[in-house]
Formats: structure tokens, C-alpha cells, sequence
């Protein structure tokens, strides 16, 4: 049980003084911090990383190349399993057309997406990756899967982490996404996604991407049936993860400047749980909620530069997350994953941007393909 014998005022105190705080902190904050002060304690640790007023966004989309998936989580609108009617694999030249569309779109970044498809092979896997990277060069980059999708087809090869990574690398891989965590405590998932991995092969799954000198991402979804606590430990654990690089030489210890190609934990993403057509089900949470969580995000993970906001699950208000922290957002295109669950996308891209400015921030695109940034 989590008890803080802090004050809002020594939790101040240490953040003016770049100190960490503590998960009891963290709980102390969540229960008693009025939103002002999470504001404001979010944006003194944002500007650590970032100018007050920066802010970057990219416009991507994710491309779900299956549907069929053997994990069953409960809380999934998406999945099919094998054989079950409207289960489907994207071809090649589907692929192909939707990459086109976002290009001329102005996007540059895609993310696949799928399920645990036990008909697919590594070799699918390279085959389409290779085919993305003859095709388009530098034009785009693609995350390709999340680790929970990586961690699957290394199973289903019969490979090591480490050696699935090396044969994904070899295709022109360079990213694959912290996606599938949810919530990284072990009853969570034996809760909501028992055939998803623990949360030990998870972070096992991370650190052999990190070796294997693929980058990779942190992620987290709130809003299902988890609790505060569960919410701070899986905080916790993603800061201690990225310590345990740190301390493993395998990245910077000096805070890692923004945009950084750093092989490591370079962002983290929060989104929120979409209940529709689900068997979870439930009701979401607010937006004020989810803007209080970012801000003890951006509080709590001292050692990760860019904290996101969700645009795909909280639409323009998300860019009130700019004033709690996050100093990074998607305008996406599609995520048939969580518009199946109620998720809503809006392609007025010139009225979000507008927004952001409304709230006092300079938005710059950001090129993951270049790694440079253009303003917008
Ligand atoms: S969330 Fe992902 S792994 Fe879980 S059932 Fe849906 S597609 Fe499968």
C-alpha cells in the first residue's frame, strides 16, 4: 500500500530541484494535487526536455494488416480468430495503396498493427518489410508490430528475441513500438489478456530490441478497470527499464535530448481505452482524467524525453495535454483497432493545428523517416 508522508510542497521542492518523486509521491499527487498544480509541476519537467511553447506532431496512420489473432483480450473489438468469418490478411499492393495515401496525404509514418496470426511466418513479416523499404527509401518509416506482435512471431519462429530482431533488422526494420503493454502489472494481465505474455517477457522482449540496436518506444493505455496503483507501478517500471539501459551503457545517462535517434526508450505514449462492442466493456474515462494522468506521466518519467498526446482516442482536446506536459502528438488517418472500439478520427488537420496554437504552442513537423523537423 502506497502511503506519502510528502507534502504538495516538498514534492515541489524536489521537482525545483530535478529530484525524482517517488511512487508514493505519485499517489499523493494523483489524490490530492489540484489540476493547476499538475500543470504547472508537468510543465517545469517538460521544460527540462523542450522550450515552453514547442511542441512537434507527425501525421501518420496505422495500417492493420491482420485482424486474426489468437490472444482473446478481453478488452479488443479488432480480433478474429483463425477461420472465423471477416478474418483477413492485407496484401502487398493493399499495403502499397494505403502508404500511397498517406503520402500524398503529407504523412510520412506508419505503424502496423495486427494480431497474433498464427498463419503468418517471419519470412511474411521480412518479405513485406523489405518490399516498404525497395519501395520507398526515406520517403517514410514504418514502425513495424509492437513488441507484443514481435514477441509472438519470435515464439511462433522458434527464435530468440535477439535473433527475431536480427532477421526483422536485416529486412530494414529500425523501429518497433512499445504497443501491447496496456497496463505492465502481472495481475492486470492475467486479469484482461492472459495469452498476451507477462509482463517480465515484455520488458525481456525490449531490452534484446535495445541490444539488437532497434529502436523502440513506451506506451501505455488507462481506463479499463485498472487502479491508481497499477497505473504508478506500470510508471514505475517503464522509468526503472530505461535506468536499467542507462546503467547498461546502452544509452545516454545525460538526459536524452529531444528528437534523439537514441535505440531506446525515446517517447512515451499514453492513449485511453475505447469500451464499445467490446466484452470488457465499461465507460470511458474523462478527458480531464486522462490530461491529470499525463501530467504525472511527464512528472513521474524523468528519464524519457518525449511524452505524447492521444489524439486518436481523445481527438482536439488531447492538444490540452500540450498544457500538462506532452510536447508531441499524431494527427492520424486510421486505426481500424480503436475506431472499431468508438474511436472517432477527424482529417480537418489545419483545425487541430489551429488549436494548438489557440493554446499557445508553435507546432513543428516532426520526420522520424529524416529526423528533422519543419514547421508547419
Ligand atoms: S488487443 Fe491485439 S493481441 Fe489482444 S486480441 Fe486484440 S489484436 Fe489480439
Amino acid at each position: 500500500m502506497l502511503t506519502s508522508s510528502s507534502t504538495l510542497s516538498d514534492i515541489r521542492a524536489k521537482i525545483t530541484a530535478r529530484e525524482r518523486i517517488s511512487s508514493e509521491d505519485a499517489l499523493y499527487l494523483w489524490r490530492e494535487a489540484p489540476d493547476a498544480d499538475m500543470r504547472s509541476l508537468a510543465s517545469q519537467v517538460r521544460a527540462r526536455f523542450h522550450s515552453p511553447g514547442a511542441c512537434t506532431y507527425l501525421v501518420m496512420r496505422i495500417i492493420n494488416y491482420t485482424n486474426v489473432c489468437v490472444a482473446q483480450c478481453d478488452y479488443c473489438a479488432f480480433y478474429k480468430l483463425p477461420g472465423q468469418e471477416g478474418g483477413y490478411v492485407l496484401t502487398h499492393e493493399q499495403v502499397f495503396a494505403k502508404l500511397d495515401e498517406l503520402l500524398a496525404m503529407g504523412g510520412d509514418l506508419v505503424g502496423f498493427n495486427g494480431g497474433f496470426n498464427p498463419q503468418l511466418s517471419l519470412d511474411y513479416y521480412c518479405d513485406l518489410f523489405r518490399a516498404i523499404r525497395q519501395r520507398y527509401g526515406e520517403r517514410l518509416e514504418f514502425y513495424a508490430l509492437t513488441i507484443a506482435e514481435f514477441m509472438y512471431l519470435a515464439d511462433h519462429a522458434n527464435l530468440s528475441y535477439l535473433a527475431a530482431a536480427e532477421r526483422l533488422k536485416q529486412a530494414g526494420v529500425r523501429w518497433i513500438t512499445g504497443g501491447g503493454s496496456e497496463i505492465l502489472t502481472e495481475d492486470f494481465r492475467r486479469r484482461h489478456s492472459k495469452f498476451k505474455y507477462t509482463v517480465a517477457d515484455y520488458f525481456a522482449a525490449q531490452r534484446a530490441l535495445v541490444e539488437s540496436g532497434l529502436r523502440t518506444s513506451a506506451t501505455m493505455v488507462i481506463g479499463f478497470d485498472e487502479t491508481i496503483e497499477e497505473r504508478i507501478e506500470h510508471l514505475e517500471r517503464t522509468r526503472a527499464f530505461q535506468d536499467s539501459l542507462i546503467s547498461a551503457s546502452l544509452i545516454s545517462a545525460s538526459p536524452v535530448a529531444a528528437g534523439s535517434t537514441d535505440s531506446a526508450l525515446s517517447s512515451f505514449l499514453c492513449w485511453t481505452y475505447k469500451p464499445y462492442f467490446t466484452q470488457l466493456g465499461g465507460i470511458e474515462i474523462t478527458t480531464s482524467e486522462y490530461l491529470r494522468h499525463l501530467a504525472l506521466s511527464r512528472i513521474y518519467l524523468d528519464n524519457i524525453p518525449r511524452i505524447r498526446t492521444s489524439v486518436l482516442t481523445q481527438n482536439e482536446r488531447a492538444l490540452e495535454g500540450l498544457l500538462y506536459g506532452a510536447d508531441d502528438f499524431d494527427l492520424p488517418i486510421e486505426d481500424e483497432v480503436t475506431q472499431l472500439a468508438g474511436a472517432t478520427i477527424s482529417l480537418n488537420f489545419d483545425k487541430l493545428l489551429a488549436t494548438a496554437r489557440t493554446l499557445g504552442f508553435t507546432p513543428t513537423y516532426r520526420h522520424v523517416a529524416t529526423g528533422w523537423n519543419q514547421p508547419a
